[in-house]
Protein backbone atom coordinates (compact mmCIF):
# COMPACT_ATOMS: atom_id res chain seq x y z
CA UNK A 1 0.00 0.00 0.00
CA UNK A 2 1.21 3.73 -0.78
CA UNK A 3 2.37 5.39 2.34
CA UNK A 4 0.70 8.19 3.78
CA UNK A 5 3.50 10.33 3.34
CA UNK A 6 2.99 10.14 -0.76
CA UNK A 7 -0.47 10.10 -0.01
CA UNK A 8 -0.51 13.88 2.02
CA UNK A 9 2.25 15.04 -0.34
CA UNK A 10 -0.71 15.75 -3.34
CA UNK A 11 -2.19 18.31 -0.43
CA UNK A 12 -1.90 21.73 -0.98
CA UNK A 13 -0.94 23.10 2.29
CA UNK A 14 -0.41 26.67 4.19
CA UNK A 15 2.15 26.29 6.71
CA UNK A 16 2.07 22.47 7.22
CA UNK A 17 -1.88 22.84 7.86
CA UNK A 18 -3.97 21.55 4.42
CA UNK A 19 -5.46 24.39 2.50
CA UNK A 20 -8.70 25.81 3.49
CA UNK A 21 -8.97 27.29 -0.05
CA UNK A 22 -7.19 27.16 -3.33
CA UNK A 23 -7.99 30.30 -5.38
CA UNK A 24 -6.67 30.85 -8.48
CA UNK A 25 -3.83 28.46 -7.99
CA UNK A 26 -3.20 29.69 -4.78
CA UNK A 27 -3.53 27.95 -1.30
CA UNK A 28 -4.71 30.12 1.13
CA UNK A 29 -4.61 29.12 4.89
CA UNK A 30 -7.39 29.78 7.87
CA UNK A 31 -8.39 28.60 11.24
CA UNK A 32 -7.22 25.01 11.56
CA UNK A 33 -9.44 21.89 12.18
CA UNK A 34 -8.56 17.98 12.83
CA UNK A 35 -9.35 15.08 10.04
CA UNK A 36 -9.85 12.16 12.88
CA UNK A 37 -8.74 8.78 11.81
CA UNK A 38 -12.18 6.80 12.05
CA UNK A 39 -10.39 3.72 12.34
CA UNK A 40 -8.70 4.85 15.23
CA UNK A 41 -10.04 8.09 16.49
CA UNK A 42 -6.85 9.49 16.34
CA UNK A 43 -6.01 12.42 14.35
CA UNK A 44 -4.80 12.15 10.69
CA UNK A 45 -4.56 15.91 9.59
CA UNK A 46 -4.73 19.25 9.98
CA UNK A 47 -6.92 21.51 7.56
CA UNK A 48 -7.55 25.24 7.22
CA UNK A 49 -11.50 26.69 7.20
CA UNK A 50 -11.91 29.34 4.64
CA UNK A 51 -14.37 32.60 5.05
CA UNK A 52 -17.42 34.21 3.41
CA UNK A 53 -14.27 36.62 2.15
CA UNK A 54 -12.65 33.46 0.28
CA UNK A 55 -15.95 32.33 -1.48
CA UNK A 56 -16.36 35.74 -3.15
CA UNK A 57 -12.44 35.97 -3.70
CA UNK A 58 -13.03 32.26 -5.47
CA UNK A 59 -16.20 33.04 -7.41
CA UNK A 60 -14.62 36.04 -8.53
CA UNK A 61 -11.64 34.18 -9.65
CA UNK A 62 -13.98 31.49 -11.37
CA UNK A 63 -15.79 34.40 -12.94
CA UNK A 64 -12.47 35.48 -14.42
CA UNK A 65 -11.59 32.41 -16.08
CA UNK A 66 -14.83 31.74 -18.29
CA UNK A 67 -14.77 33.65 -21.34
CA UNK A 68 -11.59 32.04 -21.98
CA UNK A 69 -13.16 28.46 -21.11
CA UNK A 70 -16.28 28.66 -22.70
CA UNK A 71 -14.76 29.91 -25.60
CA UNK A 72 -12.50 26.97 -25.65
CA UNK A 73 -13.12 24.48 -28.44
CA UNK A 74 -14.89 21.47 -26.94
CA UNK A 75 -12.02 18.87 -27.93
CA UNK A 76 -9.48 21.22 -26.16
CA UNK A 77 -12.19 20.87 -23.10
CA UNK A 78 -11.87 17.29 -23.76
CA UNK A 79 -8.26 16.95 -23.72
CA UNK A 80 -7.82 18.71 -20.42
CA UNK A 81 -10.54 16.06 -18.95
CA UNK A 82 -8.38 13.15 -20.41
CA UNK A 83 -5.69 14.26 -18.95
CA UNK A 84 -6.92 14.87 -15.42
CA UNK A 85 -8.34 11.37 -15.93
CA UNK A 86 -4.87 10.07 -16.43
CA UNK A 87 -3.46 11.40 -14.09
CA UNK A 88 -5.76 10.48 -11.68
CA UNK A 89 -5.39 6.75 -12.27
CA UNK A 90 -1.49 7.35 -12.42
CA UNK A 91 -2.14 8.77 -8.59
CA UNK A 92 -4.95 6.14 -8.19
CA UNK A 93 -2.90 4.46 -4.94
CA UNK A 94 -2.31 7.82 -3.18
CA UNK A 95 -6.13 9.01 -3.51
CA UNK A 96 -7.16 5.74 -2.52
CA UNK A 97 -4.76 6.30 0.91
CA UNK A 98 -6.73 9.33 1.39
CA UNK A 99 -10.13 8.52 0.72
CA UNK A 100 -9.70 5.46 3.18
CA UNK A 101 -8.65 7.30 6.08
CA UNK A 102 -10.90 10.75 5.76
CA UNK A 103 -14.03 8.12 5.89
CA UNK A 104 -12.96 4.72 6.74
CA UNK A 105 -13.81 3.01 3.66
CA UNK A 106 -11.88 -0.41 2.81
CA UNK A 107 -9.25 0.27 1.21
CA UNK A 108 -10.02 -1.89 -2.38
CA UNK A 109 -13.63 0.77 -2.40
CA UNK A 110 -11.21 3.38 -1.95
CA UNK A 111 -9.26 2.37 -4.72
CA UNK A 112 -12.56 1.46 -6.48
CA UNK A 113 -13.49 5.32 -5.88
CA UNK A 114 -10.19 7.33 -7.55
CA UNK A 115 -10.80 4.83 -10.75
CA UNK A 116 -14.28 5.70 -11.05
CA UNK A 117 -13.53 9.22 -10.23
CA UNK A 118 -11.02 9.17 -13.25
CA UNK A 119 -13.64 7.46 -15.31
CA UNK A 120 -15.84 10.89 -14.87
CA UNK A 121 -13.40 12.86 -16.22
CA UNK A 122 -13.02 10.20 -19.39
CA UNK A 123 -16.57 10.22 -20.08
CA UNK A 124 -17.47 13.83 -19.75
CA UNK A 125 -14.10 14.44 -21.93
CA UNK A 126 -16.42 12.21 -24.67
CA UNK A 127 -19.77 14.27 -24.08
CA UNK A 128 -17.65 17.28 -24.08
CA UNK A 129 -17.36 16.62 -27.70
CA UNK A 130 -20.87 15.55 -28.79
CA UNK A 131 -22.91 18.12 -30.57
CA UNK A 132 -25.58 19.31 -28.23
CA UNK A 133 -28.39 21.73 -30.81
CA UNK A 134 -30.85 20.89 -33.08
CA UNK A 135 -32.78 22.51 -36.01
CA UNK A 136 -36.06 22.59 -36.99
CA UNK A 137 -38.01 23.90 -40.04
CA UNK A 138 -41.24 24.71 -39.38
CA UNK A 139 -43.67 26.65 -42.34
CA UNK A 140 -42.06 30.00 -42.83
CA UNK A 141 -39.43 29.50 -40.28
CA UNK A 142 -35.86 27.91 -39.15
CA UNK A 143 -35.77 27.22 -35.00
CA UNK A 144 -32.22 26.78 -34.04
CA UNK A 145 -31.73 25.51 -30.48
CA UNK A 146 -27.93 26.05 -29.17
CA UNK A 147 -26.29 25.76 -25.85
CA UNK A 148 -24.46 27.59 -23.72
CA UNK A 149 -22.53 27.20 -20.85
CA UNK A 150 -24.60 28.85 -18.03
CA UNK A 151 -21.67 30.82 -16.43
CA UNK A 152 -19.72 29.90 -13.18
CA UNK A 153 -21.02 26.11 -11.27
CA UNK A 154 -21.57 26.25 -7.59
CA UNK A 155 -20.60 22.43 -6.09
CA UNK A 156 -21.48 20.96 -2.85
CA UNK A 157 -20.44 17.74 -1.83
CA UNK A 158 -20.69 15.03 0.94
CA UNK A 159 -18.53 13.07 2.72
CA UNK A 160 -19.51 9.36 1.66
CA UNK A 161 -17.56 9.55 -1.50
CA UNK A 162 -15.21 12.44 -0.79
CA UNK A 163 -13.78 12.26 -5.14
CA UNK A 164 -15.75 10.07 -6.83
CA UNK A 165 -18.86 13.09 -6.54
CA UNK A 166 -16.65 15.87 -6.83
CA UNK A 167 -15.11 14.39 -9.74
CA UNK A 168 -18.49 14.23 -11.46
CA UNK A 169 -19.87 17.50 -10.23
CA UNK A 170 -16.29 19.03 -11.63
CA UNK A 171 -16.15 17.30 -14.82
CA UNK A 172 -19.39 17.72 -16.07
CA UNK A 173 -19.00 21.56 -16.00
CA UNK A 174 -15.83 21.88 -17.48
CA UNK A 175 -17.48 19.48 -20.18
CA UNK A 176 -20.08 22.19 -20.04
CA UNK A 177 -17.71 25.45 -20.63
CA UNK A 178 -18.33 26.26 -17.04
CA UNK A 179 -15.80 27.21 -13.98
CA UNK A 180 -16.50 25.74 -10.94
CA UNK A 181 -16.13 26.88 -6.93
CA UNK A 182 -15.87 23.29 -5.19
CA UNK A 183 -16.87 23.16 -1.55
CA UNK A 184 -16.22 19.33 -0.07
CA UNK A 185 -17.75 18.12 2.95
CA UNK A 186 -15.81 19.53 5.51
CA UNK A 187 -15.80 16.03 7.33
CA UNK A 188 -13.81 14.91 4.31
CA UNK A 189 -11.94 17.31 2.86
CA UNK A 190 -8.65 15.85 1.72
CA UNK A 191 -9.48 13.93 -1.62
CA UNK A 192 -10.79 16.97 -3.02
CA UNK A 193 -8.13 18.93 -2.42
CA UNK A 194 -5.83 16.19 -3.75
CA UNK A 195 -8.06 16.03 -7.06
CA UNK A 196 -7.58 19.73 -7.33
CA UNK A 197 -3.89 19.56 -7.06
CA UNK A 198 -3.93 17.15 -9.93
CA UNK A 199 -6.71 19.30 -11.89
CA UNK A 200 -4.08 22.25 -11.55
CA UNK A 201 -1.41 20.56 -13.84
CA UNK A 202 -3.92 20.53 -16.71
CA UNK A 203 -6.49 23.77 -16.75
CA UNK A 204 -5.90 27.34 -16.13
CA UNK A 205 -5.23 28.49 -12.41
CA UNK A 206 -8.77 29.83 -10.91
CA UNK A 207 -10.73 27.44 -13.53
CA UNK A 208 -11.97 24.67 -10.45
CA UNK A 209 -11.29 27.13 -6.86
CA UNK A 210 -11.86 25.11 -4.05
CA UNK A 211 -13.52 26.52 -0.48
CA UNK A 212 -13.56 24.10 2.79
CA UNK A 213 -15.32 24.80 5.90
CA UNK A 214 -18.70 25.54 7.92
CA UNK A 215 -21.51 24.06 5.22
CA UNK A 216 -24.01 26.95 6.04
CA UNK A 217 -21.77 29.49 6.16
CA UNK A 218 -19.93 28.68 2.78
CA UNK A 219 -22.76 27.06 0.86
CA UNK A 220 -25.11 30.25 1.65
CA UNK A 221 -22.25 32.59 0.48
CA UNK A 222 -21.66 30.71 -2.53
CA UNK A 223 -25.75 30.79 -3.27
CA UNK A 224 -26.03 34.07 -2.46
CA UNK A 225 -23.59 35.40 -4.85
CA UNK A 226 -24.62 37.09 -7.77
CA UNK A 227 -21.59 35.23 -10.17
CA UNK A 228 -23.08 31.55 -8.98
CA UNK A 229 -25.03 30.43 -12.38
CA UNK A 230 -26.10 27.20 -11.08
CA UNK A 231 -25.64 25.04 -7.77
CA UNK A 232 -25.09 21.15 -7.83
CA UNK A 233 -25.75 19.65 -4.58
CA UNK A 234 -25.21 16.42 -3.47
CA UNK A 235 -26.05 16.19 0.17
CA UNK A 236 -29.52 15.27 2.65
CA UNK A 237 -32.63 15.58 1.84
CA UNK A 238 -32.92 18.34 4.93
CA UNK A 239 -29.76 20.42 3.87
CA UNK A 240 -30.90 20.16 -0.10
CA UNK A 241 -34.32 21.79 0.73
CA UNK A 242 -32.85 24.31 2.72
CA UNK A 243 -30.24 24.80 -0.32
CA UNK A 244 -32.56 24.91 -2.72
CA UNK A 245 -35.19 27.01 -1.09
CA UNK A 246 -32.55 30.02 -1.07
CA UNK A 247 -31.23 29.19 -4.30
CA UNK A 248 -34.58 29.54 -6.01
CA UNK A 249 -34.56 33.46 -3.90
CA UNK A 250 -32.48 34.44 -7.15
CA UNK A 251 -34.02 31.70 -9.47
CA UNK A 252 -30.74 29.73 -9.76
CA UNK A 253 -30.44 26.79 -11.53
CA UNK A 254 -30.55 23.60 -9.08
CA UNK A 255 -29.54 20.17 -8.96
CA UNK A 256 -30.06 18.31 -5.95
CA UNK A 257 -28.93 14.14 -5.37
CA UNK A 258 -30.31 14.14 -2.38
CA UNK A 259 -31.24 11.24 0.76
CA UNK A 260 -32.14 7.66 -0.76
CA UNK A 261 -34.49 4.84 0.85
CA UNK A 262 -33.90 1.69 -1.20
CA UNK A 263 -36.62 -0.68 -1.17
CA UNK A 264 -34.82 -4.15 -1.99
CA UNK A 265 -37.38 -6.20 -3.61
CA UNK A 266 -36.38 -10.23 -3.08
CA UNK A 267 -39.69 -11.91 -5.43
CA UNK A 268 -41.08 -15.35 -4.95
CA UNK A 269 -38.63 -16.79 -7.54
CA UNK A 270 -36.01 -15.39 -7.24
CA UNK A 271 -32.56 -17.52 -6.79
CA UNK A 272 -31.97 -17.14 -2.75
CA UNK A 273 -27.85 -17.45 -3.25
CA UNK A 274 -27.79 -14.83 -6.13
CA UNK A 275 -30.38 -12.66 -3.33
CA UNK A 276 -27.92 -12.96 -0.74
CA UNK A 277 -24.54 -12.28 -3.05
CA UNK A 278 -26.82 -9.27 -4.74
CA UNK A 279 -28.66 -7.70 -1.64
CA UNK A 280 -24.95 -7.74 0.59
CA UNK A 281 -23.81 -5.20 -2.22
CA UNK A 282 -26.32 -3.29 -2.01
CA UNK A 283 -26.25 -3.17 1.38
CA UNK A 284 -22.85 -3.18 3.17
CA UNK A 285 -21.20 -1.56 0.17
CA UNK A 286 -19.37 1.64 1.51
CA UNK A 287 -19.65 0.16 4.98
CA UNK A 288 -23.72 0.81 4.06
CA UNK A 289 -23.29 4.43 3.92
CA UNK A 290 -24.33 4.98 0.11
CA UNK A 291 -27.06 6.93 -0.99
CA UNK A 292 -28.36 3.87 -3.31
CA UNK A 293 -27.62 1.73 -0.22
CA UNK A 294 -30.81 -1.04 0.20
CA UNK A 295 -32.14 0.56 3.04
CA UNK A 296 -36.04 -1.85 3.34
CA UNK A 297 -35.61 -5.10 2.01
CA UNK A 298 -38.63 -6.95 1.13
CA UNK A 299 -38.78 -10.33 1.16
CA UNK A 300 -41.55 -12.73 -0.51
CA UNK A 301 -43.50 -13.86 2.24
CA UNK A 302 -42.81 -18.12 0.62
CA UNK A 303 -38.68 -17.46 0.86
CA UNK A 304 -38.49 -15.82 4.63
CA UNK A 305 -38.17 -18.39 6.40
CA UNK A 306 -35.41 -20.29 4.05
CA UNK A 307 -33.73 -16.13 3.73
CA UNK A 308 -33.57 -14.37 6.91
CA UNK A 309 -32.07 -17.27 8.56
CA UNK A 310 -29.10 -17.27 6.00
CA UNK A 311 -28.76 -13.74 5.50
CA UNK A 312 -28.27 -13.28 9.58
CA UNK A 313 -25.20 -15.90 8.68
CA UNK A 314 -23.88 -13.93 6.30
CA UNK A 315 -24.21 -10.61 8.14
CA UNK A 316 -23.07 -11.96 11.65
CA UNK A 317 -19.89 -13.72 9.78
CA UNK A 318 -19.07 -10.30 8.45
CA UNK A 319 -15.13 -8.89 9.25
CA UNK A 320 -15.32 -6.04 10.61
CA UNK A 321 -11.94 -3.93 10.75
CA UNK A 322 -9.35 -1.57 9.98
CA UNK A 323 -9.86 -0.45 6.36
CA UNK A 324 -6.57 -1.45 5.37
CA UNK A 325 -6.70 -4.91 6.15
CA UNK A 326 -7.62 -7.22 2.94
CA UNK A 327 -9.96 -9.33 5.07
CA UNK A 328 -12.15 -6.77 6.34
CA UNK A 329 -15.87 -6.50 5.07
CA UNK A 330 -16.88 -3.49 6.88
CA UNK A 331 -14.79 -0.62 8.20
CA UNK A 332 -15.72 1.86 10.98
CA UNK A 333 -18.04 4.85 10.63
CA UNK A 334 -17.08 8.65 10.28
CA UNK A 335 -18.02 9.81 13.89
CA UNK A 336 -18.97 8.18 16.97
CA UNK A 337 -22.60 9.90 16.44
CA UNK A 338 -23.06 7.93 13.30
CA UNK A 339 -22.25 5.02 15.81
CA UNK A 340 -24.92 6.20 18.49
CA UNK A 341 -27.26 7.12 16.00
CA UNK A 342 -27.39 3.49 14.92
CA UNK A 343 -27.38 2.08 18.23
CA UNK A 344 -30.76 4.53 19.36
CA UNK A 345 -32.26 3.09 16.06
CA UNK A 346 -31.72 -0.76 16.73
CA UNK A 347 -32.71 -0.16 20.41
CA UNK A 348 -35.87 1.04 19.60
CA UNK A 349 -36.21 -1.69 17.14
CA UNK A 350 -35.54 -4.34 19.57
CA UNK A 351 -37.33 -2.59 22.48
CA UNK A 352 -40.43 -2.90 20.30
CA UNK A 353 -39.72 -6.75 20.13
CA UNK A 354 -37.97 -6.96 16.42
CA UNK A 355 -35.43 -9.69 16.14
CA UNK A 356 -32.09 -8.74 15.36
CA UNK A 357 -28.33 -10.96 14.72
CA UNK A 358 -24.92 -8.76 15.10
CA UNK A 359 -21.26 -9.26 13.66
CA UNK A 360 -18.62 -8.70 16.41
CA UNK A 361 -16.83 -5.32 16.34
CA UNK A 362 -13.39 -4.23 17.62
CA UNK A 363 -13.04 -2.66 20.43
CA UNK A 364 -11.47 0.45 19.44
CA UNK A 365 -12.23 2.94 16.97
CA UNK A 366 -15.42 4.14 15.60
CA UNK A 367 -17.37 0.55 14.73
CA UNK A 368 -20.83 -0.26 14.45
CA UNK A 369 -21.92 -3.78 14.51
CA UNK A 370 -23.21 -4.99 10.89
CA UNK A 371 -27.14 -5.90 12.22
CA UNK A 372 -30.22 -7.60 10.57
CA UNK A 373 -33.10 -6.41 11.98
CA UNK A 374 -36.74 -8.15 11.04
CA UNK A 375 -38.28 -4.77 11.17
CA UNK A 376 -41.95 -3.65 11.44
CA UNK A 377 -42.99 -0.62 9.76
CA UNK A 378 -43.98 0.81 13.35
CA UNK A 379 -39.83 0.98 13.63
CA UNK A 380 -38.12 4.20 12.81
CA UNK A 381 -35.25 2.31 11.51
CA UNK A 382 -38.05 1.41 8.85
CA UNK A 383 -39.13 5.08 7.73
CA UNK A 384 -35.53 6.75 7.87
CA UNK A 385 -32.44 6.58 5.58
CA UNK A 386 -30.18 4.56 7.92
CA UNK A 387 -27.11 4.93 5.74
CA UNK A 388 -25.02 2.49 7.83
CA UNK A 389 -24.29 -1.24 8.52
CA UNK A 390 -28.05 -2.11 9.43
CA UNK A 391 -30.17 -4.57 7.39
CA UNK A 392 -33.87 -4.19 8.08
CA UNK A 393 -36.45 -6.57 6.35
CA UNK A 394 -40.15 -7.64 6.19
CA UNK A 395 -42.00 -10.37 4.57
CA UNK A 396 -44.55 -9.03 1.89
CA UNK A 397 -47.32 -11.15 -0.14
CA UNK A 398 -48.17 -9.45 -3.10
CA UNK A 399 -45.80 -6.98 -4.84
CA UNK A 400 -48.59 -4.49 -5.63
CA UNK A 401 -48.22 -3.35 -1.64
CA UNK A 402 -44.81 -3.34 -1.65
CA UNK A 403 -44.81 -0.96 -4.74
CA UNK A 404 -47.41 0.84 -2.97
CA UNK A 405 -45.62 1.64 0.14
CA UNK A 406 -42.48 2.90 -2.12
CA UNK A 407 -44.83 5.15 -3.92
CA UNK A 408 -46.62 7.01 -0.91
CA UNK A 409 -43.17 7.82 0.42
CA UNK A 410 -42.62 10.80 -1.78
CA UNK A 411 -39.00 10.20 -2.60
CA UNK A 412 -37.53 7.87 -4.91
CA UNK A 413 -33.43 7.56 -5.64
CA UNK A 414 -33.02 3.60 -6.72
CA UNK A 415 -34.48 0.27 -5.86
CA UNK A 416 -33.38 -3.15 -6.59
CA UNK A 417 -35.31 -6.38 -7.27
CA UNK A 418 -34.10 -9.96 -7.44
CA UNK A 419 -36.39 -12.24 -9.65
CA UNK A 420 -35.99 -15.46 -12.08
CA UNK A 421 -38.19 -13.59 -14.41
CA UNK A 422 -36.75 -10.90 -16.46
CA UNK A 423 -40.28 -9.47 -17.57
CA UNK A 424 -41.60 -9.04 -14.31
CA UNK A 425 -38.31 -7.43 -13.11
CA UNK A 426 -39.07 -4.96 -15.59
CA UNK A 427 -42.71 -4.49 -15.07
CA UNK A 428 -42.29 -4.00 -11.43
CA UNK A 429 -39.25 -1.50 -12.12
CA UNK A 430 -41.51 0.42 -14.33
CA UNK A 431 -44.27 0.96 -11.65
CA UNK A 432 -41.26 2.14 -9.01
CA UNK A 433 -41.56 5.97 -8.60
CA UNK A 434 -37.51 5.61 -8.05
CA UNK A 435 -34.70 6.95 -10.87
CA UNK A 436 -32.36 4.03 -10.59
CA UNK A 437 -33.06 -0.04 -10.68
CA UNK A 438 -30.73 -2.32 -9.88
CA UNK A 439 -32.38 -6.08 -11.34
CA UNK A 440 -30.35 -9.03 -10.10
CA UNK A 441 -27.44 -6.36 -9.46
CA UNK A 442 -26.04 -4.52 -6.17
CA UNK A 443 -24.37 -2.39 -8.09
CA UNK A 444 -25.96 0.12 -10.81
CA UNK A 445 -24.23 3.08 -11.36
CA UNK A 446 -21.80 3.99 -14.17
CA UNK A 447 -20.70 7.36 -15.59
CA UNK A 448 -22.40 6.68 -18.72
CA UNK A 449 -25.69 6.59 -17.51
CA UNK A 450 -27.88 9.29 -15.54
CA UNK A 451 -27.90 9.12 -12.19
CA UNK A 452 -30.75 10.91 -9.56
CA UNK A 453 -34.16 10.49 -8.19
CA UNK A 454 -37.52 11.97 -7.66
CA UNK A 455 -39.61 13.47 -5.08
CA UNK A 456 -38.20 14.14 -2.13
CA UNK A 457 -34.59 12.21 -3.53
CA UNK A 458 -33.58 15.51 -5.82
CA UNK A 459 -34.04 17.72 -9.02
CA UNK A 460 -31.93 16.46 -11.90
CA UNK A 461 -29.45 13.79 -13.21
CA UNK A 462 -25.22 13.99 -12.69
CA UNK A 463 -23.56 11.54 -15.11
CA UNK A 464 -24.75 10.53 -18.82
CA UNK A 465 -24.85 12.98 -21.21
CA UNK A 466 -27.97 14.60 -18.94
CA UNK A 467 -25.20 15.77 -16.30
CA UNK A 468 -23.63 17.63 -18.86
CA UNK A 469 -26.81 19.07 -19.63
CA UNK A 470 -27.53 20.68 -15.80
CA UNK A 471 -24.86 23.62 -17.11
CA UNK A 472 -26.07 24.29 -20.24
CA UNK A 473 -28.45 26.64 -20.93
CA UNK A 474 -30.69 26.32 -24.13
CA UNK A 475 -31.00 29.11 -26.59
CA UNK A 476 -34.01 29.00 -29.36
CA UNK A 477 -33.26 31.23 -32.45
CA UNK A 478 -35.63 31.61 -35.24
CA UNK A 479 -35.08 32.81 -38.42
CA UNK A 480 -37.56 33.73 -40.90
CA UNK A 481 -36.83 31.90 -44.30
P1 LIG B 1 -25.08 16.87 4.53
O1 LIG B 1 -26.37 17.28 3.93
O2 LIG B 1 -24.93 16.95 5.99
O3 LIG B 1 -23.87 17.73 3.91
C1 LIG B 1 -23.72 17.90 2.52
C2 LIG B 1 -23.02 19.21 2.25
O4 LIG B 1 -23.83 20.30 2.72
C3 LIG B 1 -21.66 19.35 2.94
O5 LIG B 1 -20.76 19.96 2.06
C4 LIG B 1 -21.98 20.26 4.12
O6 LIG B 1 -20.88 21.05 4.52
C5 LIG B 1 -23.07 21.14 3.57
N1 LIG B 1 -23.97 21.67 4.61
C6 LIG B 1 -24.21 21.15 5.82
N2 LIG B 1 -25.12 21.89 6.49
C7 LIG B 1 -25.47 22.90 5.67
C8 LIG B 1 -26.40 23.98 5.77
N3 LIG B 1 -27.14 24.16 6.86
N4 LIG B 1 -26.53 24.80 4.71
C9 LIG B 1 -25.80 24.60 3.61
N5 LIG B 1 -24.90 23.60 3.45
C10 LIG B 1 -24.73 22.76 4.47
O7 LIG B 1 -24.83 15.38 4.01
P2 LIG B 1 -23.67 14.35 4.41
O8 LIG B 1 -23.92 13.84 5.78
O9 LIG B 1 -22.34 14.88 4.06
O10 LIG B 1 -23.96 13.17 3.34
C11 LIG B 1 -24.88 12.16 3.56
C12 LIG B 1 -26.18 12.41 2.83
O11 LIG B 1 -25.91 12.65 1.45
C13 LIG B 1 -27.09 11.20 2.86
O12 LIG B 1 -28.42 11.62 3.06
C14 LIG B 1 -26.92 10.59 1.48
O13 LIG B 1 -28.00 9.82 1.02
C15 LIG B 1 -26.74 11.82 0.64
N6 LIG B 1 -26.06 11.48 -0.61
C16 LIG B 1 -26.78 11.56 -1.77
C17 LIG B 1 -26.18 11.18 -2.97
C18 LIG B 1 -26.93 11.24 -4.27
O14 LIG B 1 -26.28 11.21 -5.33
N7 LIG B 1 -28.25 11.32 -4.26
C19 LIG B 1 -24.85 10.75 -2.97
C20 LIG B 1 -24.15 10.70 -1.76
C21 LIG B 1 -24.77 11.08 -0.58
Amino acid sequence: MTSDSTATALLPRVEGVCAAAVVAGTPRGGPDHEIPDPATGGRYDRVGWASRGDVHDAVQAARGTLPAWEGTRPRRRAQVLRAIAAEIRDHADALAVLIMRETGKRAAEARAEAVFSAEYFDWFADAATMPTGSHLLNGDKRYLVGSRPVGVVAAVTPWNFPLSIPARKVAAALAAGCPVVLKPSELTPLSALAMLTIIERHAPAGLVNIVNGDGEELTGALVDHPDIAAVTFTGSTRVGTLVAQRAMKTMTRVTMELGGMAPFIIDADADTELALDVLLVAKFRNNGASCIAANNVYIHRDLYAEIVPALADRISSLRVGAPEAGSTDVGPLLRPEHTERLHTLVSEAEQQGCRTWKAEIPEQGWFYPPTLVAASTRTSLWSEEIFGPVCAVRPFQDVDEVVNEVNSRGTGLAGYIVSADTERGLTTAARLNVGIVGINNGAPNTPEVPFGGVGLAGIGREGGIEGMREFLEPQTITLAR
